[in-house]
């Protein structure tokens, strides 16, 4: 951040750094989870004649309430979940969206959070659950993971218990260490705190087997919440949509902090456009599925330590200097990241090409200074 030390800024903001994946234009960029594949021609062309009828309403404001995309969504979710073999009932007023699910995500954290409140995660995780929390002034508070990330239920049963938050986040397949949890650990969560359980399936298509969605444990649990996102398998990072599915009552409320038309028209049209066509989508998940199992089995084989991922990257470990392997594979045109744990780095699954390159490049560095 710029010196903003002569500006009136919030005293719980000051020392806090923002979100900060670094962004550089290099060939091979799998540092922030996207998905590696453009979108699909056929459905690049329904987007463009989707939004050509809307250009002159962009006068009106858009649908405050986005019941198209509401619809949208529900017809996929059921798709999804037939598929899965998973009985959910949902309806329109069950969901929520807005742009990204860093913003729906922000919408229950001020709904629910807020200063005086307590908000608990199971670090690591998703760096922007403690910033949206302490962006809203409640206070965050952390239990460390095990060793080798997992959580189980009694463990995050007496955690919950303990800290009697307001809010609880569990991550799912989780940031940045790819592991998923049972559903055993959502209910314990929940059994243990009379706060919002926030489940933030944000890889969900990415687990092979399919993991079973939080959703499923929506009926009678009115303070439910799962957060899911078209960032990631839906291929639409630069779209910005991300959506929540739980009770209506508690969707009803978010619309008190939301701003007024949130969604914009075109985001709406372009959101129900990528529904639309989420098979073609969808496509490219089985390949990123490839891409991630290789890297994790070559990793492995290089002596490294790697950690079981059901999303689209790869934590792992036993890295002498992260920060030194980073730079070396920026050397070569490929960006990771470095988050921050102590010997490990995370790496998205690539297109076949780029998980090529990744993979090489790893080789000529432990060949150079083994
Ligand atoms: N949740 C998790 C776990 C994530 O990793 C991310 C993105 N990195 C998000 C939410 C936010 O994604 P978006 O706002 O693009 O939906």
């Amino acid at each position: 951040m710029g010196n903003n030390e002569s500006l009136p800024v919030r005293s719980d903001l000051v020392g806090l750094k923002p979100y900060g994946a670094p962004h550089l234009d290099v060939p091979v960029q799998l540092n922030v989870n996207e998905n590696a594949y453009p979108i699909p021609d056929v459905v690049v062309e329904s987007m463009r004649s989707a939004v050509d009828g809307h250009f002159a309403g962009l006068n009106r404001y858009p649908d405050r309430e986005f019941e198209g995309l509401r619809e949208h969504l529900v017809t996929y979710l059921h798709g999804v979940n037939a598929r899965a073999g998973q009985t959910v009932e949902l309806s329109p007023d069950m969901i929520w969206a807005a742009n990204g699910s860093n913003e729906v995500l922000s919408h229950i954290v001020q709904a629910f959070g807020g200063p005086g409140r307590t908000v608990l995660g199971f670090t690591p995780s998703y760096s922007m659950h403690p910033l949206i929390t302490t962006g809203t002034g409640a206070t965050w508070r952390s239990s460390a993971r095990s060793d080798d990330f997992t959580l189980d239920a009694s463990t995050v049963g007496a955690e919950v218990a303990e800290a009697d938050p307001d809010i609880v986040f569990l991550c799912t397949p989780n940031n940045p260490t790819g592991t998923s949890i049972g559903l055993d650990v959502i209910e314990a969560a929940y059994e243990n705190c009379s706060g919002i359980v926030i489940v933030d399936e944000a890889y969900a298509e990415f687990s092979r087997p399919a993991q079973a969605s939080a959703m499923t444990l929506l009926e009678g649990r009115p303070r439910l919440v799962v957060s899911r996102t078209m960032s990631k398998a839906f291929a639409c990072a630069g779209l910005r949509l991300g959506y929540a599915i739980a009770a209506p009552e508690l969707i009803d409320v978010l619309r008190l902090v939301r701003l007024p038309y949130h969604l914009s028209e075109i985001t709406q049209v372009l959101a129900c456009t990528a529904l639309e066509h989420a098979d073609v989508l969808l496509e490219n998940v089985d390949r990123l599925i490839d891409a991630r199992d290789r890297i994790s089995e070559h990793l492995s084989n290089a002596g490294f330590s790697v950690y079981p991922s059901d999303s689209n990257f790869v934590l792992f470990g036993n890295i002498a200097s992260p920060h030194e392997l980073w730079q070396k594979l920026l050397d070569r045109g490929i960006l990771i990241r470095d988050i921050g744990i102590d010997h490990h780095a995370r790496v998205n699954a690539g297109t076949e090409e780029e998980t090529t390159a990744f993979l090489t490049a790893v080789d000529e560095i432990l060949a150079a200074d083994p």
